[in-house]
């Protein structure tokens, strides 16, 4: 039976963060702080006693297998302490050790969020340190965080925040706007409702980080708008983040109002991280809405073990052409590699199994891999590339 193989075909990422070098080298404690989602400092007590084959505190399944694989790819024993010293080691020329992995891994591309690490990271050091092609996604939320210290009034914000997005989406390297609401207020989005969001206004401006949820709903219909007049994307975060996220309102399902709202049908909105751990509803919106994609980012890679089982889950009802690769790698190159590998890795048992099950041949299975790895973002983002 031919078999499926992804190793030779390029990937592009659709959602990962733009990252710097250490100015020091990693202990082993902080590199595994690096792979955690947790924003919390988590500090190993001084009872842990380390031994060679024991797990460090904090390490879970995906960070076995990143530590597993990344062993081959530097020549050293498949443990923690050989992996942070192997890579410290080549990370001493960093761009050289950045481009390495990329190249590696055939990654050629991402769709990366300046939003995240604050203050904002240039695109251009970005794209000369890793040598990939770089688009842009801006946030909207720090855009609504300087404004409220300009901006006296909620008119003179309103004002202020609309031009800012428009001024954002025409410049050419950046393919949309995104919204972390999901950290703030949750994705039970209102109504656009002017009068609300201005008597909420002064919260806001008095704390950043006040819910003031009709007045978040605002900032988003107001980005959801210029992202239709202007063509281009909505990101909106949905399903599990770092550890600040709203957990009880971040499940894709509470922003089906908005999405099958008649004045957004034609505007392009992409469920960065597929909703995770909700992946299924994600799946269905994707299946329904013409205009609403979702990408793989975050449940892989740190669902370690489960991609496989995701990937086979999302496609329970996602359409082929709904789905794109991505990774939501933050801090260190090594995402970005174990992304694109664990991915390739996973995909091509889903594909070949699927190929076992006589539910498609090997050229149409072969073509799905490529479509989630790169033909799926071409498509959509095709006229900004
Ligand atoms: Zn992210």
């Amino acid at each position: 039976m031919k078999q499926v193989s992804l190793h030779d075909v390029h990937a592009i990422d659709v959602h990962a963060h733009p990252f710097v070098e250490n100015p020091t080298p990693y202990s082993v404690q902080e590199f595994v702080r690096k792979l955690s989602l947790s924003v919390i400092p988590n500090h190993v007590s001084d009872e842990h006693v380390a031994g060679k084959y024991k797990p460090f505190p904090g390490v879970n399944m995906w960070m076995q297998i990143l530590v597993q694989r990344l062993s081959r790819f530097l020549r050293c024993e498949p443990t923690l302490v050989d992996v942070v010293n192997s890579r410290n080691a080549l990370a001493a020329d960093f761009k050289k050790y950045t481009r390495d992995l990329f190249a590696d891994a055939k990654l050629t591309g991402i769709v990366a969020d300046f939003g995240y690490p604050m203050p904002m990271l240039d695109r251009a050091d970005f794209a000369e340190l890793c040598g990939a092609r770089i688009w842009e996604i801006h946030r909207i939320e720090p855009v609504m965080v300087q404004l409220r210290t300009e901006c006296a009034s909620f008119g003179e914000f309103s004002e202020r925040y609309r031009a800012n997005l428009r001024a954002a989406l025409q410049k050419p390297n950046v393919v949309g706007l995104k919204s972390i609401i999901a950290y703030r207020s949750g994705l039970e989005i209102g109504e656009l409702d002017e009068s609300a969001a201005r008597d909420e206004y002064p919260a806001f401006q008095a704390n950043d980080r006040a819910v003031a949820k009709a007045f978040r709903d605002y900032c988003i219909h107001v980005a959801m708008e210029e992202c239709t007049a202007a063509d281009k994307v909505m990101h909106i975060h949905t399903g599990v983040g770092d550890g600040e996220v709203v957990l009880p309102k971040a499940s894709p399902s509470f922003l089906i109002s908005m999405l099958r709202d008649k004045k957004y049908a034609d505007t392009k909105v992409h469920l960065v991280h597929g909703g995770y751990p909700w992946v299924e509803e994600a799946a269905f919106i994707a299946s329904i809405l013409p205009n609403v994609y979702m990408d793989i980012s975050l449940q892989n890679p740190f669902a370690g073990h489960g991609v496989k089982r995701l990937l086979a889950q999302v496609f329970e009802f996602a359409p082929f052409d709904k789905v794109m690769y991505g990774s939501d790698a933050f801090t260190v190159p090594e995402m970005n590699w174990i992304g694109v590998h664990l991915f390739k890795e996973c995909f091509e048992q889903v594909l070949n199994e699927w190929i076992a099950a006589d539910y498609m041949n090997q050229e149409t299975a072969q073509w799905i891999g490529e479509m989630v790895l790169y033909r799926n973002f071409e498509t959509v983002y095709k006229k900004y590339l």
